[in-house]
């Protein structure tokens, strides 16, 4: 007898981050400063005796924390374990299977897989050539949900303030704009989830250091946060990563700040030194970096050999072959470059 599985999950596979385990990580644009201290002072005192209970469902502490360092009330503020947990839900809370959605391309890869996951049908539409999205395009479409990410993964650029007004006016149905880098972009976004058809999503994961306590948020009108809320269920935050991130959002956003600005100098670092390479780079808002690259695969290849991950792409659309390097401290910036100058030879 064959092993129970749902149909539509048949041809789907295990969507895999491909950690290749390097002494330098620059594949997956996490904050790599350290940790935010009050929170990291958090981890420390967290008592055992705490451990054993569940946290208080919905996070309400987290909500609030979210709040005020958004500037927006607590209910309009939905969490999740990690904002792919929220995005995910946001897709199950919206859409029955079958529907479609739309977003550019290329973007954030997990979209293709959450839409699969949730028997949804999916659009790409190529960004434009000034890497805008094209918002004719989306809305041609017709897709019940229009997703985009601002600043861009996995190419830095943004969305004009002009394409995303006109989106948010015309859309269909919702607009889900993903700001995972927003903290490291000249502008946020963020004021549009105060229409009734947009929610954004954020991350601890990026700026504030906070991957591995998988805590990500979104900020809607009441009514669209309640419904990702029915989505995605009770305790999705775990009880010491709801005190960690609200540590962090209550006390280390100077700390975060900072390190914001020091992502920023290195990555323009970053950039000279790849055009001394002979590389180009896309225009980034981001804490990485997009250099078209051809067999960038091959060459991310070989950098691993040397203990350095980035993250390689071929054939995107409009781009082709890609590597994307993420922003640390400069040494290991020097060590990637090493790597680098190593596998073009
Ligand atoms: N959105 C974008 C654009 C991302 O790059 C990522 C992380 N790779 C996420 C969402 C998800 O981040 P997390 O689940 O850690 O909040």
């Amino acid at each position: 007898m064959s092993l129970p599985s749902r149909a539509s999950y048949r041809d789907i596979p295990l969507y895999s981050p491909s950690k290749a385990r390097c002494r330098v990580d620059l594949s997956d644009n996490t904050n790599l400063f350290g940790m935010p201290p009050a929170a990291e002072r958090v981890l420390r005192e967290t008592a055992s005796s705490q451990v054993g209970r569940y946290p208080v469902g919905y996070s309400p502490d987290l909500r609030e924390a979210v709040a005020r360092y958004t500037g927006v009330d607590a209910s309009r503020v939905t969490t999740g374990c990690g904002s792919d947990d929220v995005i995910d839900s946001t897709l199950r809370a919206f859409l029955e299977p079958g529907e479609l959605i739309a977003f550019p391309s290329p973007t954030f890869v997990m979209m293709s897989y959450f839409a699969k996951v949730n028997g949804l049908r999916y659009a790409p539409v190529k960004l434009r050539p000034d890497f805008d999205i094209d918002v004719d395009g989306l809305l041609a479409t017709g897709a019940k949900l229009l997703y985009v990410c601002s600043p861009n993964n996995p190419t830095g650029t943004v969305a004009s303030r002009a394409a995303l007004e006109r989106l948010v006016e015309q859309a269909p149905g919702l607009v889900l704009l993903d700001e995972a880098y927003a903290e490291f972009a000249r502008e946020s976004h963020l004021d549009l989830a105060s229409r009734p058809n947009v929610l954004v999503t954020r991350t601890m994961s990026k700026a504030f250091g906070l991957a591995s306590m998988r805590v990500g948020y979104a900020v809607g009108a009441p009514g669209l946060v309640a419904e990702v809320e029915k989505a995605r269920g009770p305790y999705k935050v775990t009880g010491l990563s709801e005190r960690m991130a609200v540590a962090a959002l209550s006390e280390d956003v100077p700390w975060m700040r900072a390190r914001v600005d020091e992502s920023l100098a290195i990555r323009e670092r970053l950039v000279g030194e790849l055009k001394g390479l002979g590389l180009s780079t896309l225009p980034t808002e981001a804490n990485f970096v997009m250099a078209p690259l051809r067999g960038a695969l091959a060459v991310a290849e070989k950098m691993r050999a040397r203990d350095v991950n980035v993250r390689a792409f071929a054939g995107l659309p409009g781009i082709g072959d890609a590597l994307r390097i993420g922003c640390g401290p400069w040494n290991l910036m020097e060590a990637a470059l090493d790597a680098l100058r190593e596998a073009l030879r």
